[in-house]
Parts: structure tokens; sequence; C-alpha cells
């Protein structure tokens, strides 16, 4: 389904004069040819949340964040060899639900969890949340990285670890494997290559979405093609790039957008899910994401800020940061209503539906 109109009626584009109103165009056009939504039910598809499978039209005009943290345990992951305490003082019911209600309120329908077992990830803590709000949440599961894995990964073989997931995929409904990193490091390291191969072969049994994390911003460690790597990784156990968000891409800093546009290349999604914080100032994510709709990679694009309530951050803009302070500086840069649409509604759902 294309529709090729331009939003003439918009004052704004024409009060910006020639360059802005052409820049403005081209991206509302490039819009209106690249996504596709949910506008009729499609063979099955659902998208699992804590509670019950939703077929992805459910959500109505709801924007899905696909990368936040409601259960995240810093200690722990801090702790000894990423060993520490299981809970944190911050912990409460209660609290994260008002947060999550707010965000509703601010126009999120569906959060995805992205925390894993190894951070801490609780899902009856998850449930009792998703429980006391409108909002769908949306679990996951996995392994975080290197330093935050249980012991047993080093003697389990990359199908033993498959297994595991998938079991724990069913017992837990998870409903996405993430987020899945790797040590800031010049290669990947050959156990964080196990588990990625693991839970791209967990993917293929279960249909079950990926996206990862990666280092970008933590120092020269970190290539500039290491999203590519745990592409390639993925890949080499046979997941379709389509299925796969490759993580915390705005935090490295490419004006031209080279290494994202190589991503969305095959077929993958790219994750600019940590809008309003990381390395990379706003100003220059936005840059970056204008390349990218230019070269006509709307469809590619997910959006999320990795934001993690404690008591401590509760003076932060919240669960609905992506929408009330990056969103509009997408709009200020020039890029239509259809295109932010296609980008924070159509897009996530596309990622997370699956056939169960
Ligand atoms: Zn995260």
């Amino acid at each position: 389904m294309r529709n090729t109109s331009v939003d003439e009626s918009d004052k704004a584009a024409r009060d910006h004069g020639p360059a802005q109103l052409s820049r403005r165009d081209l991206l509302g056009v490039l819009a209106a040819g690249a996504g596709f939504g949910f506008g009729q039910a499609r063979g099955g598809l659902v998208i699992r949340t804590l509670l019950k499978d939703v077929p992805p039209d459910t959500l109505g005009t709801a924007a899905t964040l696909f990368h936040e943290h409601l259960s995240f345990e810093w200690a722990r992951v801090r702790g000894p060899n990423g060993r520490g305490p299981s809970s944190g003082p911050e912990k409460d019911v209660g609290l994260v639900a008002e947060q999550v209600n707010i965000a509703a309120t601010e126009g999120v329908g569906c959060i995805v969890d992205a925390g894993t077992s190894d951070v801490g990830r609780d899902a009856g803590f998850l449930k009792q949340v998703a429980e006391r709000t409108s909002v769908h949440i949306v679990a996951c599961g996995g392994l975080y990285m290197a330093r935050t894995y249980p012991p047993e990964v080093a003697t389990k073989s990359e199908d033993q670890i498959a297994d595991d997931l998938v079991r724990d995929a069913r017992a837990s409904r998870y409903g996405a494997f993430g987020e899945i990193g790797e040590t800031p490091d010049a290669a990947m390291s050959p156990e964080e290559r196990k588990v990625f191969r693991a839970v791209g072969k967990a993917h293929l049994r279960t249909n079950l979405a990926i996206f990862t994390h990666n280092a970008y911003g933590t120092g020269p460690n970190v290539p500039r093609d290491a999203g590519l790597r745990q592409l390639d990784a993925l890949e080499s156990v046979g997941v379709k790039p389509q299925r796969v968000a490759v993580g915390h891409m705005c935090c490295l800093d490419d004006p031209l957008a080279g290494v994202i546009k190589d991503i969305a290349r095959r077929g993958a999604f790219v994750g600019f899910d940590r809008v309003t914080g990381g390395a990379v100032p706003d100003d220059r994510k936005v840059t970056m994401i204008l390349a990218f709709l230019e070269a006509g990679y709307a469809d590619n694009l997910l959006l999320s800020a990795d934001y993690n309530f404690t008591a401590r951050s509760a003076a932060r803009p919240g669960y609905g940061t992506t929408l009330t302070v990056f969103v509009p500086k997408l709009r200020q840069a020039g890029v239509n209503d259809e295109t932010i649409r296609r980008i924070t509604i159509d897009n996530p759902r596309r990622f997370l539906a699956f056939v169960a």
C-alpha cells in the first residue's frame, strides 16, 4: 500500500523556506513509500506480552518502546564479576507502575523490558507491574555479556544454552531475546560468540525477535563495525536480519550514518535506543537519523531510551522520554508526522510480531 502524497498543508514547512521544504518533502515521500502498517490482520502474528498474546493492531495508535528497563539491577551487574546482590532498595512495584502509567498518558502503549536473567530481570516483579497498568509489558531473556554470565555458561555447549533459552522463553513468556551484549573489545570473545549463536538458535525454534547491546561510546576498544559483527554471528546460524535489532547504534558518532546504513542494507533494524542519553548528543543523533531516512531506511529505525527507573532517577523525564523529548527534535528537524508514526508505531510492532 503506497501513498505518495506529501503533507502540503503543514504550516511549519511553508514557513521554513525552500531548503527546509525540500528536505521535509523528501522525507515525507520516503516515509510514505517505505513502510507498511498493520491495517489488516496478518497471518496469526502476535506480540507476546507478559499477560497475553496480542495482535499488533490492538495497540491502536500508541507507541511501542523496544528497549527500556523496569527491573534492571545495577547492584548486581556492578558487583564482583558482575554478580552482585540480587535486589536493590529501589525495587518498588508501585513506583515503577506509576512511572509506566505516566508514560501511558504521553502516548506509550507497550514497553519492552530489556532485562535478561543475569541482570536481575524479575518476571514476577514485571508481572505485578503489568497488572497495574494499561501499558502492555513485554518480558525478555537471554544473556547480557561475559562479565554477567552465570559460571555454567563457560562449560555448556551452544546447543545446551539454546535449549535453556527455549525452555525459559516458554516458561517465562518472553516476547523477545535481549539485550544480548558483548564486552567492549576489539573482537567478539569466543564465549560471547557462543552465546550469540545460541540465542540465534533459540530464535529459530521460537520465532522471537532479537535485540543487541553495543558498547559504542565506552572507549577506543570498540570498533565501528561491532554492530555488524553481531549480525554476522546471528546470521551464521541462519537468523534472518529482519528479525534482529542491532542496539545502541546512536552511541556511535557517525554523521553520515555509514555503519547504520550497512546494517539496514542487510535488512536488520537499527536501534536508536539511548535517545537523550549516551555518548552522542541528541543533535548529532538527529543528523544521523536524517541521513538514514534520506537513504530510504525509515522502515529500519527503532527508537527507545534505555531508561531505567530507580528512586534516584525519578527526576529524569521517564519512560515517555522518546516521545516527549526526542521525537519533538526530529519534528523540528523536518521529519513529518507520517514518518514519525511509522518509526514509533509500525516498526517496533513489525519487529516484535511473530507467529507463535
Ligand atoms: Zn538496555
